[in-house]
């Protein structure tokens, strides 16, 4: 029958246990940094559609359907999402056969795997190459560039291209009668069969099988300070996303005696919900590339105000956090408990309205969401703005000059 053995040539893969629990525990703390963030925000109820939102990632996510509307870097992210979703499926597979004795690595599996991983992963490793090429060669406008970009495609690629040399060598090493199915490991073994003795290629599987572990354990740590966490947090956005009637702001009560503002100057001020968004946006700049503001030489980018919030979020998570251990050190553990909130009253930091978003940037806005039409994992932009224009005019009377007029004749009448 069809099969291979799995840990062939490697001994002590038991550390790889040990890396795995590591790269958890990273991956982990990670992840319960960007939630504390997330939870600065105000409760807001995202749970009423389930259905919908299961819909929703299968038809944005995995049909990809905004994604593919930019048919060039649409056509590259496909790539790179299906070569990753079938190599990980080939992954879960070889672990419940090693790992777990469910012997099913095996058969047409066996085959299906060997060609789809082939497949889909020199697919993969061309989408990488061609994202590179946009990226760092063609550099569009709408992409800005930062060591995470680089990590991330240099980590993926490398990943990728290990595993192929892994398989070549295996492939030279010993007679594999359906190496044909594996088809790019098949085309690595002739050069590496012609260049090294046996000996020399067990070596190189040992030190290309470790190599590829650790990397694939850096990939799992790195996941959630990185680009990377887009993979998750996209489709969770599109799964909590509003599907009421768009271009309906939400009404203010009047009336409501509780409220003590109107509209949104501070973070802390806005839902879980929209600070989440901050971390889904994964810089794409289709939203950019869209707005007629920007368009028309207006200051405004809605990527950037995306990304300027972002960082404000991550500067009032740090000066609490600091405030609080502070406090704590004073051997005032209750009041440090206590402070997260009444802190955060105090806020110090940078202004969201003028400091980090300037206010020309809110007034140049059409509100006409072509952003968020755009937007492949459905980050809200424009109630972000409303928000704080309102705060603007109903807690500040500050409006651009053009709308005075208009307002003061109202108050009139
Ligand atoms: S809603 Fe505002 S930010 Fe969005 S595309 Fe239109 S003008 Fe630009
Ligand atoms: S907000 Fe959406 S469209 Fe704009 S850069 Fe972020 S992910 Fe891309």
């Amino acid at each position: 029958m069809a099969t291979r053995e799995v840990y062939w040539n490697i001994e002590g893969h038991n550390f790889l246990y040990l890396f795995f629990i590591i790269a958890l525990i990273i991956f982990g703390y990670g992840v319960y940094k960007r939630v504390k963030l997330w939870k600065l925000g105000q409760p807001e109820n995202r749970w009423k559609d389930i259905w919908p939102g299961i819909k929703d990632v299968i038809v944005y996510s995995f049909a990809h359907k905004r994604i593919l509307k930019d048919g060039y870097p649409g056509l590259m992210h496909a790539s790179i999402f299906f070569g990753f979703l079938f190599l990980v499926f080939a992954t879960a597979i070889i672990t419940l056969q090693a790992d777990f004795a469910i012997n099913i690595f095996n058969g047409w599996l066996y085959l299906f795997i060997k060609v789809t991983s082939n497949l889909f992963g020199l697919v993969a490793l061309i989408g990488i190459i061609v994202a590179a090429y946009r990226r760092y060669i063609q550099r569009p406008d709408r992409l800005d560039n930062k060591p995470d970009d680089a990590i991330t495609l240099a980590l993926i690629f490398a990943i990728l291209l290990t595993g192929f040399i892994i398989q070549g060598v295996r492939i030279a090493v010993i007679p594999d009668p359906w190496a044909a199915y594996a088809f790019v490991g098949q085309w690595m073994a002739v050069p590496l069969k012609a260049l090294l003795n046996e000996a020399q290629l067990i070596s190189l599987h040992v030190f290309l099988w470790w190599t590829h572990l650790v990397l694939a354990m850096a990939f799992i740590a790195y996941f959630p300070y990185s680009k990377l966490f887009h993979i998750l947090l996209g489709p969770l956005n599109q799964f909590f996303r509003n599907r009421g009637p768009i271009g309906i702001p939400e009404p203010i009560d009047f009336e409501d005696e509780s409220l003590e503002t109107f509209g949104k100057s501070q973070l802390r001020e806005f839902s879980w919900k929209a600070l989440f968004n901050t971390d889904v946006c994964v810089r794409c700049g289709r939203c950019q590339d869209n707005c007629p503001a920007y368009l028309s030489g207006k200051h405004l980018n809605p990527k950037k105000i995306i990304q300027d919030m972002r960082v404000l979020m991550e500067e009032t998570g740090e000066a609490l956090q600091g405030e609080t251990k502070v406090l704590a050190q004073a051997g005032e553990q209750e009041a440090a408990a206590a402070s997260e909130s009444e802190e955060a009253e105090e806020w110090t930091g940078r202004a969201l309205i003028g400091e980090v978003i300037p206010e020309d940037d809110l007034w140049a806005c059409t509100t006409c969401r072509s952003c968020e039409q755009q937007c492949p994992v459905f980050v809200e932009h424009v109630d972000k703005t409303i928000d704080m224009r309102r705060n603007l005019v109903l807690m500040e009377t500050r409006f651009p000059a053009e709308a005075q007029l208009a307002f003061r004749n109202m108050e009139n009448n």
